[in-house]
């Protein structure tokens, strides 16, 4: 039977090369019938990616960033139909997470054979809308603010540690309440974050390699102390496997409720706009996605 493909392009992410002609390069000999959608506004990806499933493709494929791949995760989610990655846009978090290669054609491959392994990601929930990645409280919200549209395109991923090296200055001790599965927990920090997924784009980089989007769990990550010291012995966590430090809580929970005083601005995949308080759950199992035939089962 012929794998059908919708690929949907978001054509203002990615590099300036032959996009169409790789892909193509790669489906055409696999025997893909494939079809390709652009995008204009926000939301066209996550309608196109609807749409896809109602005509009954076998595989919808997202090529862009973070932002693109979300849209395209919302479109198939709840149903049997897999996401692709095609990694296109200057941050590819998910394409990392999930270990799909930078390389297009690479990428391509995984999309059109039909052994590739079908996984479930989680999605995170919060106050009724999703995300992938993470929500971003304080100076984590900040972070992202910083990193506009010219600093990304002038310094790519660079953009994003800038900022964060900028917003430290200014952080101010929060008074945070956590409500993680109905355990009340008061500590204070500096900025906080809520995990979906555990890297932030810099390769082998993971805040915890305890974090797993397979794991049908929300993590919990409370900076208390945003010295530079603080920054290393996080990045030693990864190796040592030590989540908690007296710098940094780490806990994990299905439902998650978070209050700050002051009231905290925050971030969802990037998205600025919200404030606390606070209520996410993670949604298991929710988008069924691609991987690369050779990865390790997740753990
Ligand atoms: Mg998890």
């Amino acid at each position: 039977m012929t794998r059908k493909i919708q690929v949907i392009i978001n054509p203002g992410s990615g590099q300036p090369k032959p996009v169409l002609h790789t892909i193509n390069q790669i489906f055409r000999p696999a025997g893909v019938e494939w079809d390709l959608a652009l995008t204009h506004k926000s939301g066209d990806a996550e309608r196109f990616a609807r749409d896809a499933v109602k005509e009954g493709v076998d595989v919808v494929a997202a090529y862009g960033g973070d932002g693109t791949v979300m849209e395209v995760a919302r479109g198939v989610m709840g149903s049997n139909v897999p996401m692709a990655i095609l990694p296109g846009g200057t941050a590819n978090l998910m394409s990392v997470e999930i270990g799909i290669p930078r390389d297009l054609a690479k990428a391509a491959k995984i999309a059109a054979n039909e052994n590739s392994p079908v996984k479930s990601i989680d999605v995170g929930e919060i106050n009724g809308s999703y995300f992938l990645l993470r929500v971003g409280l304080g100076i984590a919200a900040q972070k992202v603010e910083i990193a506009d549209r010219d600093m990304k395109d002038k310094y790519g991923l660079m953009a994003y540690s800038i900022a964060a090296l900028q917003a430290m200055k200014d952080a101010v001790p929060v008074n945070y309440k956590f409500i993680l599965d109905g355990e009340e927990i008061n500590a204070e920090g500096v900025t906080c974050l809520v995990d979906n997924a555990g890297n932030f784009g810099v390769s082998g980089f993971t805040i915890s390699k305890d974090i797993s989007i397979y794991d049908g769990l929300l993590d919990v990550i409370l900076i208390r102390d945003i010295s530079f010291r603080t920054a290393v012995n996080v990045g030693r966590s990864v190796v040592k496997s030590e989540p908690t430090s007296e710098a940094v809580n780490h806990w994990q929970a299905k439902e998650i409720v978070i209050e700050a005083d002051p009231i905290q601005t925050i971030q969802v995949d990037g998205e600025i706009g919200r404030h606390t308080p606070i209520s996410v759950k993670v949604v298991p199992a929710a988008v069924p996605v691609l991987t690369a035939p050779t990865q390790e089962a997740p753990g």
